[in-house]
């Protein structure tokens, strides 16, 4: 099958997206829709764009959060954080770097949802995240975790702070071996509201969303004209995470396992822990090093974290060793947590969707036996990163959409008043 993928540079025409207050619509509907196939996060974040500039859309999903079981977006940590992440996974660099517009697009949207939408239910807040380090990070050995600080501090991200006191302000027992340490501001994403809270806007906004009995099987591409019909359809945005591996016939998208223990962060048992306190994984395969300490809201703390690559189960239990050695790592950390109760949901798992590589985010590109494009975009493999990458991952997707369906976006603002100027582009709540 002859290939002509698509691939559109994020920054070609928007480096910014932003929430904008006013709910007047600002844009002439498209008279297209949009069949978007996953309902977490890279699905709806990708529905609310392009229902806001102009689309009809239609989510279909074998599940929504709240679910049993837990769809993967509603397990994540989730915190916001500049590539690479502290589970992170990437299998190269040029995923890396092609991954820091989009997550710096995403933290300005989180930080507009956090700053101007406070009385909201959307779980989103801004908390200090504190890095923490078992070598200087001037050793050679550290390169790469000292040029992703000099970027951080270059780009401005609010907070930044390089500075081993740190360590001793936050009373770090020396047993935890670490001896360097910065810190910046980073949303953090209370993922069981979120994911609540987006797929009632994209409905509010005029999405119909519909929950499958059962998961499709199969490649897309095969039932592509099916589906089309069926949803009354101009295009399909592929988001369905792990299910790509079947639905995109791409063999290169494996799992990362991850879980995480949720404990009372009330004050009672221990201070209540208020930042985040992390440290990175150093071996990209084990979890050995991982502190994940993430204040989810205000009554639950998350302790993490483990990375399983090509585990499939979800079978591990709080007495799993790995999930015993997670937490030993956290008390280490933090002596106090020894007395931490659980909470009401004291364990999650879940399997992260990575690809071989990097994210998909890209046309089909395949050609059909009447010699018709695929109408089909995909946008999977965020790996543990899918929060972090969400605005700038539905920015691409909507500028392959826009441009497989043929509308030139500039065109169609209403009245040309400054919703989009040069490189921004508004989105609305
Ligand atoms: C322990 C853990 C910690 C994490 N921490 C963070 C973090 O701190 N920050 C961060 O940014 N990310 C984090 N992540 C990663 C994040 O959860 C994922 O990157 C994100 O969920 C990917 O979103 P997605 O929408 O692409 O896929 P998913 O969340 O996997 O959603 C896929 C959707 O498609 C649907 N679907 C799949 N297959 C089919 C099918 N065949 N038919 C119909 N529907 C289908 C599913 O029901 C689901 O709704 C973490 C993940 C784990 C497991």
């Amino acid at each position: 099958m002859p290939s002509r993928a698509v691939y559109l540079n994020p920054n070609k025409t928007w480096t910014d997206l932003r929430v904008r207050t006013e709910r007047s619509p600002f844009f002439q509907r498209t008279n297209k829709r949009v069949l978007v196939v996953g309902g977490s996060v890279t699905g709806l974040t990708s529905a609310w764009l392009l229902l806001d500039l102009g689309y009809d859309v239609t989510v279909i999903s074998d599940r929504y959060a709240p679910a049993t079981p837990r769809v993967t977006g509603q397990i994540a940590g989730a915190l916001w954080e500049y590539p690479p992440a502290v589970c992170g996974q990437h299998t190269d660099q040029s995923s890396v770097e092609k991954s820091k517009p989009w997550s710096l697009i995403s933290r300005r949207v989180f930080e507009d949802i956090a700053l101007g939408y406070r009385d909201d239910d959307h779980g989103v807040s801004l908390l200090m995240a504190n890095f923490f380090f078992t070598k200087r990070l001037n050793h050679p050995e550290m390169h790469g975790q000292f040029q992703k600080m000099k970027e951080i501090e270059k780009i401005r991200i609010p907070g930044f702070r390089y500075d081993p006191a740190l360590i001793e302000e936050h009373c770090i027992p020396p047993e935890a071996n670490v001896i360097d340490a910065y810190q910046h501001e980073a949303p953090v994403i209370d993922t069981d509201a979120y994911l609540v809270w987006l797929k009632e806007l994209v409905t509010d906004k005029g999405a119909i969303l519909e929950t499958l009995e059962a998961p499709i099987e199969g490649d897309l591409f095969d039932q592509e004209y099916s589906l089309l019909r069926q949803y009354h359809a101009d295009a399909i945005l592929n988001a369905t995470g792990l299910g790509a591996n079947e639905l995109a016939g791409d063999p290169t998208v494996y799992p990362v396992r991850g879980s995480l223990l949720r404990v009372k962060n009330d004050g009672r048992c221990f201070p209540k822990i208020t930042e985040v306190l992390a440290v990175s994984n150093t071996d990209l395969n084990k979890s050995d090093d991982i502190v994940f300490i993430v204040p989810r809201n205000e009554n639950t703390l998350l302790l993490g974290g483990s990375v399983e690559p090509h585990k499939w189960s979800l079978a591990l239990t709080q007495e799993s060793k790995i999930a015993k050695e997670m937490r030993e790592r956290c008390e280490n950390f933090v002596p106090a947590l020894r007395n931490a109760e659980p909470d009401e949901v004291p364990f999650v798992q879940g399997l992260r969707p990575f690809r071989q590589g990097s994210s998909r985010i890209e046309a089909d590109g395949r050609i059909h036996g009447d010699g018709r494009s695929s109408r089909i975009v995909h946008a999977y493999g965020h790996g543990g990163s899918g929060f972090t990458l969400s605005f700038g991952s539905a920015l691409l997707t909507f500028k392959l959409l826009d441009h497989l369906l043929e509308n030139t976006f500039t065109a169609k603002s209403v009245n040309g008043n400054g919703v989009h100027h040069n490189d921004c582009l508004m989105v609305t709540i």
